[in-house]
């Protein structure tokens, strides 16, 4: 009960009561006690003017000098207030003994003011830590008149006060302590009705009343208080809105999603993910454990401790259903990875559709070789016997287009068996370099007779690769066949090969039109070609890079293109070096 402010604050107005009150009653205590030694003093030294001195000198001469001088005294002490509390003395001057008193006490304290007064000197030293003062003057040689006061009077006022200001301080205190209730009741009743509006809000309860009384600290801060009220009931209301949004779009989406956290668990998955994958409880998923199972070589720790990497692209089969996985990493606020989400798209359907789509190409080109065969021989028969320049023209025309037509087949049906993984490689060891000095003679011909430059730079040694001699020498002759189709008049091909760790790679860089970054993305896609005009004029097929990455990639490498447009394109192919005995054993 004491730890609120209501009582805290009572607490402190009792506290400031009873310091004040003890301030004043010392203070008090001081006064009167400096007002009652100085009023003594005042008293002492007027009485002893020269008028009772000098009578006392003269009793003192006198025969019956104790008798006089006593007697002269009791006449005086109406003057000098003497009564039970004060008395006077006649001492001897040289001892110090009381010779006769207005009481019957024979034995005094020698005080300081006695001792001056042995010494010759007025003894009116007021001493406050004394419980007694006193005055005391030397008559004659003989005598000492000595005044002791019990200071009675200044305890009996002490006492009055005392008990004046002890009963103010009861009376401040209870004053205070109703007066404390109910003024710090102003305070926190106000604070109590917020707190409890507080907690009504925490609970969702936004709607809750909050009465504003004045323009106090206390109204600013209901002030205050109503204004986030209002602002945390629209930001709920906004992430309510968002969340319901979210949850339809997650409910209703065709792709699958399902969210793990770091200890493998689902915590979130939708309808589409249960029904792709057939879960029935997802509760018992661990995520490893289950994409495992399915297939896809995947390890949560890795991807959020490891690699680090946001995204990986599997592909999983289920239940006679083909499906894409995308697996993204997600995180907290604190920039805390916190798990994985993967995203799943059913692509059964539309790998069907590739999949006919493919058989059906293969299938024209199939077809198209015969009558592609018969219209060349019989154009070259043609030829032969033709006479007429415009004959001879026309022939040669239908021959040209002929042979793009056969190289197009040729490229179509190399591609599908490559789709079908039909395509028989002849694996062997070999010399890269020399493979490169071949190629660079071969072509050098052909730039030449175009105006480019084609040279070969290879770096020191370039250890012997194992793969398809046929496959490598065509897509290089490929590669470098573009450099010097896409290069202006006075180009330059330059050819770079080495090695890096475990990789031999192969640079190409012209310094031709180059790619735009945009073309650059789809560079890869059957008959995707830039220029289509310049392509078609130089004999090109649009099918070059996509047969390029299909035979590196069955070699386990990567091709990549990096081009800056209108200032040249860069071919960077790398291949593994197989340790020798490996190779042989694996491929
Ligand atoms: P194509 O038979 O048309 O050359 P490719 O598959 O070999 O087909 O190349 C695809 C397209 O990429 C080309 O049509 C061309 O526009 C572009 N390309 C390829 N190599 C280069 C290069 N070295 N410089 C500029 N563009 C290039």
């Amino acid at each position: 009960m004491f730890k609120s402010i209501q009582w805290k604050l009572v607490l402190m107005f009792v506290l400031l009561i009873i310091a004040v009150m003890l301030v004043f009653g010392l203070f008090f205590q001081y006064r009167i006690s400096a007002f009652y030694h100085n009023s003594f003093l005042q008293a002492m030294r007027h009485s002893f003017s020269n008028e009772l001195t000098g009578q006392l000198q003269s009793a003192a001469q006198s025969p019956d000098s104790l008798g006089e001088l006593d007697k002269i005294l009791a006449i005086y002490s109406g003057r000098m207030g003497i009564s039970s509390n004060r008395n006077y003395y006649i001492l001897d001057k040289k001892t110090g003994t009381v010779l006769a008193g207005s009481d019957n006490i024979n034995m005094l304290e020698r005080s300081d003011n006695i001792l001056a007064a042995m010494a010759g000197k007025t003894g009116d030293f007021i001493a406050q830590r004394l419980p007694y003062m006193d005055y005391a003057v030397g008559v004659d040689d003989s005598y000492i008149v000595y005044i002791k006061d019990k200071k009675e009077e200044i305890f009996e006022t002490m006492r009055t006060i005392y008990i004046i200001v002890g009963q103010a301080l009861l009376i401040g205190i209870g004053i205070s302590i109703v007066l404390g209730f109910f003024l710090s009741r102003t305070i926190t009743r106000p604070i109590g009705n917020l707190t409890t509006k507080a907690a009504s809000i925490a609970n969702g309860n936004y709607d809750a009343k909050i009465e504003i009384k004045g323009n106090d600290e206390i109204g600013k801060l209901a002030t205050t208080f109503v204004y986030m009220t209002s602002m945390i009931k629209s930001s709920m209301e906004e992430i309510a809105q968002e969340k319901n949004k979210l949850e339809t779009m997650f409910r209703y989406m065709t792709d699958g999603v399902i969210a793990f956290d770091v200890e493998q668990k689902v915590i979130h998955i939708n309808p589409a993910a249960k029904d792709m994958l057939r879960i029935k409880n997802e509760k018992k998923l661990v995520f490893d454990d289950y994409f495992a199972k399915l297939g896809a070589d995947i390890c949560m720790a890795q991807m959020l401790y490891i690699d680090q990497q946001s995204t990986l692209e599997k592909e999983l089969e289920t239940n006679d259903r083909h499906i894409k996985a995308y697996f993204v990493t997600f995180k907290t606020d604190e920039e805390k990875l916190s798990g994985v989400i993967v995203v799943l798209q059913d692509i059964t359907e539309a790998q069907q559709l590739e999949i006919s789509r493919r058989e059906f190409v293969a299938n024209v080109s199939h077809e198209l070789r015969t009558p592609q065969t018969s219209i060349k021989t019989y154009s070259e028969t043609l030829q032969a016997f033709a006479r007429g320049e415009d004959e001879k023209k026309f022939l040669n025309v239908i021959i040209k287009e002929v042979d793009r037509m056969a190289r197009i087949i040729r490229d179509l049906l190399t591609l599908s068996s490559l789709d079908n993984k039909k395509y028989s490689a002849h694996f062997e060891f070999f010399s890269l370099d020399e493979l490169l000095r071949d190629v660079t003679e071969k072509m050098s011909i052909q730039a030449e007779k175009n105006h480019r430059v084609l040279e070969y730079f290879p770096s020191t040694s370039i250890p012997d690769i194992y793969a398809d001699r046929d496959k490598i020498e065509q897509v290089i002759t490929n590669v470098v066949t573009n450099a010097i189709k896409y290069t202006s008049d006075g180009g330059k091909i330059e050819i770079y090969a080495g090695y890096l760790y475990n990789e031999v790679y192969i640079k190409i860089k012209d310094n031709g039109i180059g790619i735009t970054k945009k073309d650059l993305l789809r560079i890869f896609e059957r008959f995707y070609r830039v220029d289509k005009a310049r392509s078609r004029e130089r004999g090109g097929t649009g099918l070059g890079l996509a047969i390029a990455k299909n035979f590196i990639e069955l070699h386990d490498g990567t091709i990549k293109i990096d081009s800056v447009y209108g200032k040249g394109t860069e071919v960077l192919i790398q291949l593994p070096i197989p340790n020798k005995d490996e190779g042989e054993n694996t491929l």
